[in-house]
């Protein structure tokens, strides 16, 4: 038998597939009102309450709901945007689409999460915003984050794309900050195909994003603010309502492999396992560890991709590195942490597909090819 293990994958069931067929054939696929329709609704209110937050604004992708969260916030032209360099790019891209400048602080080489110290570093007068990421699943360390946010009146946007369950001293990411975004894509911890969620306890924010994501149509036709369509379909909102019943056992799943690893792998002397800090919950979207040896790293992928383990590197290239981003003039200053993370860090398959048996195949596989 050929293994292949993907690195993620959606866990989908009847139940998704029996509500697409009964929302396709009432022949009601969105609704353009602020407030949105039936399912909309109902996946928002049970968001919202799940995260522990007033509200939540469902969007049509991750990406839409950072964009959207910028222009909520008013964040445009002049402004700074404070975001990590280790990360996915639509967190730095999102800035630029509004405008404004993204300016890079460095992460912790252990969390790596942005560091707070650098962080105080960076900001400057024209500084509006922060996005911290929860990068693999492992909250940020917010605390100091929305006190430097607090004494230079900031707007922290959370980048929980891809941390939903994870929690910070008993509360849930997305709730930490002022808005929190997350995505839906397959890949992610729950998904409805494409798609994204603002979470908020703010109300006056709530109300802009609801209108922004629908053209900033206050009345039909009539544009009161600036916006786009950002709308979740209902097919989408209904597939995501179901998936997020089931997100505990997905949670509960992903935990069971992450300790198996954490148990099994303790021995690698070549590698550090991630850490999670007194107080954190991890969601173990990603399982990921660092070798000692960044010149390991081709090697080690290669090896156990050939023995079916779909293994990969989130991110191989930090942002100031990318070639538009060079051409932006970024690339003169250096972000030690984030490049050494980038040439040294490997993701392992731990979402609930993975059988024990596949479980305790990636940890032989692993422990044979790193020495
Ligand atoms: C997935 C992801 C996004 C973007 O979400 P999409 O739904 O793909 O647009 C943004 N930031 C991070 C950290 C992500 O993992």
């Amino acid at each position: 038998m050929r293994v292949n293990i993907p690195i993620n994958k959606p866990i989908i069931g009847e139940e998704e597939a029996e509500l697409v067929k009964k929302v396709t054939l009432s022949g009601i696929f969105t609704n353009p009102q602020p407030e949105g329709g039936k399912w909309v609704k109902k996946f928002e209110e049970s968001f919202a309450s799940y995260i522990g937050t007033k509200d939540a604004i469902s969007v049509n992708s991750g990406t839409s709901a950072l964009y959207a969260s910028l222009l909520a916030a008013g964040v445009g032209v002049g402004d700074e945007v404070i975001v990590p360099p280790f990360t996915f790019p639509s967190t730095a891209d999102v800035v630029l689409l509004v405008g404004a400048k993204p300016v890079f602080a460095d992460i912790n080489i252990d969390t790596y999460n942005i560091e707070p110290n650098d962080l105080k570093a960076k900001i400057t007068k024209n500084t509006r915003a922060i996005i911290p990421v929860h990068l693999y699943g492992l909250s940020a360390d917010m605390k100091p984050i929305m006190e430097l946010a607090e004494d230079n009146d900031l707007v922290v946007i959370e980048d929980a794309c891809q941390s939903h369950g994870s929690e910070y001293h008993g509360k849930k990411t997305g709730s930490l900050g002022h808005m929190g975004c997350f995505s839906f894509y397959p890949s992610k911890i729950i998904t409805t195909g494409e798609g994204g969620m603002v979470t908020t306890n703010n109300e006056e924010l709530a109300d802009k994003l609801r209108l922004i994501r629908t053209h900033g149509h206050g009345r039909e036709y009539e544009t009161v603010l600036l916006g786009t369509n950002l709308r979740m379909p209902e097919l989408e909102a209904a597939i995501g309502f179901t998936q997020l019943n089931k997100i505990e056992s997905f949670l509960i799943a992903r935990k069971a492999n992450a300790e198996v690893y954490n148990q099994v792998l303790t021995p690698l002397e070549n590698a550090y396992l991630p850490i999670v800090p007194k107080g954190y919950k991890h969601n173990w979207y990603l399982y990921t560890i660092r070798l000692k040896r960044e010149e390991a790293q081709t090697r080690i992928l290669s090896e156990l991709r050939s023995r079916g383990i779909g293994v990969k590197v989130y991110y191989p290239y930090p942002i100031h590195t990318m070639s538009y981003y060079l051409k932006l003039g970024y690339g003169t200053v250096r972000y030690p942490n984030s490049e050494l993370a980038a040439k040294s860090v490997i993701s392992l398959p731990v979402h609930p597909g993975v059988s024990r048996e596949e479980a305790d195949y990636i940890t032989d596989a692993v422990l044979s090819v790193i020495h």
